[in-house]
């Protein structure tokens, strides 16, 4: 804390982490040689830089981007780009900490990085995310290549926003670097499935957990929040095995659609009009009742999928959930439950899939990306669906084997982070202090 002062969030996931590492230590010191745990949570690399951008009325912003490359010993940096207010070191730490596991788990050779800008893209222009994107990638382009570090999207940051950064990087550099960046377009070195890899991977995951219960998606009601990229194809996903999702949000507020979403609607408002979820319920008509105070976690349901934020499911809505009879929740995005949240879950016998393990669909896609680029390839969409599956059965596999061996039968936090640590830690050791 006295290193990083101020930074609550990378506190939170440092420490989550390192809850679960008491058995590791006994059972392996080899790995804890040579300050294992000081350097794996000191950044390789932190880069702050000033980001100045000029808006539709001649106005000069400044913002600032930061770009952590983390932990190189598994492969190039790895990590999503977020453009939100609310970004600052902390939560980029916290982010690229989390990335560090959640790559090991996915088995494909990446490391763990992570970036953005305290940019907020809400109401701007496409001139002026595209200058915005120009000017970011200016000073970004000297740090990423194909085999240092290869960002992607997050909050704030999706297809639009990659083309834009893409273009400017290929303009810079005079390289078609395809391998460059992830999330691309299909027609210029993007993956089928990476849209949805985050939200069906989530899914998968939590389909894999039910399982071992004998329990499956069919007939269940699913409480969803969040209504971008991880949302909606989570939804999608949950309603194609025959689940109803009741719900969505955003930050204003969450709609509650007794029939089930609507994908199509919540598609065209969210993705093609960029619109507000309370536009959605105004059009969706008499099923659906738009909440703008309270918490989508008072809905009843028995799957939850906290797809939106960090911290946005906190121990009292956990409380709530498991009265409701909630009997699996899978986190689609980073960390969105707090520590006693998490603590209330693994008391009782929910389900509970961390979000290293459970999104880890979308950055093992954007490995599978890399790998077409490379071999300049392209495949098609039913055999990169198949592989995400592969992958998302290998990490329950390996977070429940894991889990097991060290005596928490069951416990996929325990799971996730001593077989992502181990993985990481014995390539650390094996390169030497560095
Ligand atoms: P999007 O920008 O597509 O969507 C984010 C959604 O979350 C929006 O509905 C947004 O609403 C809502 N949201 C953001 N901040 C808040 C807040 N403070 N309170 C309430 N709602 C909020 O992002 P993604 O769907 O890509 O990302 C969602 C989560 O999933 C993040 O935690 C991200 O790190 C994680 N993730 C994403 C991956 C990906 O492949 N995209 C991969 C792995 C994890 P509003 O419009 O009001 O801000």
């Amino acid at each position: 804390t006295a290193r990083n002062p101020g930074e609550s969030e990378f506190h939170q996931a440092v420490d989550e982490v390192f809850e679960s590492l008491g058995p590791v230590v006994a059972r392996h010191p080899e790995v804890l040689d040579s300050a294992i745990v000081e350097r794996i949570c000191e950044p390789e690399r932190q880069i702050i830089f000033r980001v100045p951008w000029t808006d539709d009325k001649g106005e000069v912003h400044i913002n600032r981007g930061f770009r952590v490359e983390f932990n190189s010993a598994l492969g190039p940096y790895k990590g999503g780009l977020r453009f939100h207010p609310s970004v600052y070191l902390g939560i980029v730490k916290f982010l690229g900490f989390e990335q560090i596991f959640k790559n090991a788990l996915t088995g494909m050779p990446i490391g763990g990085g992570k970036g953005g800008s305290d940019f907020d893209p809400s109401g701007r222009s496409d001139a002026e995310i595209m200058r915005f994107c120009q000017s970011f990638m200016t000073e970004l382009y000297r740090h990423i290549g194909e085999y240092t570090d290869v960002p992607a999207g997050d909050i704030g940051v999706g297809g639009r926003e990659i083309g834009y950064l893409f273009g400017q990087y290929k303009r810079i550099t005079n390289r078609y670097e395809s391998g460059v960046l992830t999330g691309k377009g299909l027609s210029w070195g993007g993956s089928l499935v990476r849209t949805e890899a985050t939200g069906y991977g989530a899914v998968m995951f939590a389909e894999e957990m039910l399982k071992t219960k004998g329990l499956d998606f069919d007939g269940r009601d699913v409480i969803v929040s969040g209504s971008g990229n991880v949302a909606i194809y989570a939804i999608e996903r949950a309603q194609s095995l025959g689940a109803k999702a009741l719900t969505a949000s955003d930050s204003s507020g969450y709609v509650v659609d007794e029939d089930g979403i609507d994908l199509e609607l919540l598609k065209q408002v969210k993705e093609v009009e960029r619109g507000r979820i309370s536009d959605y319920a105004e059009r969706r008509g008499a099923s659906a009742r738009y909440v703008a105070d309270g918490s989508v976690w008072d809905v009843p349901g028995t799957v939850a999928l906290p797809c939106a934020t960090q911290n946005e499911l906190n121990g009292r809505q956990a409380k709530t959930l498991l009265e409701n009879g909630v009997v699996a929740v899978a986190e689609g995005a980073n960390m969105p439950c707090t520590t006693d949240a998490v603590h209330m879950f693994q008391e009782s016998d929910v389900l509970f899939a961390p979000g290293k393990a459970a999104n880890a669909g979308g950055v093992a896609t954007s490995a599978l990306e890399m790998q077409q680029n490379a071999s300049r390839d392209s495949w098609s969409f039913e055999y990169t669906q198949e592989r995400l599956q592969e992958i998302m059965r290998g990490i329950h596999e390996t977070c429940a084997r894991t889990a097991e061996e060290y005596g928490m039968p069951g416990n996929y936090v325990a799971g996730a982070n001593i077989s992502g640590f181990i993985k990481v830690a014995r390539a650390m050791v094996a390169q030497g202090i560095i």
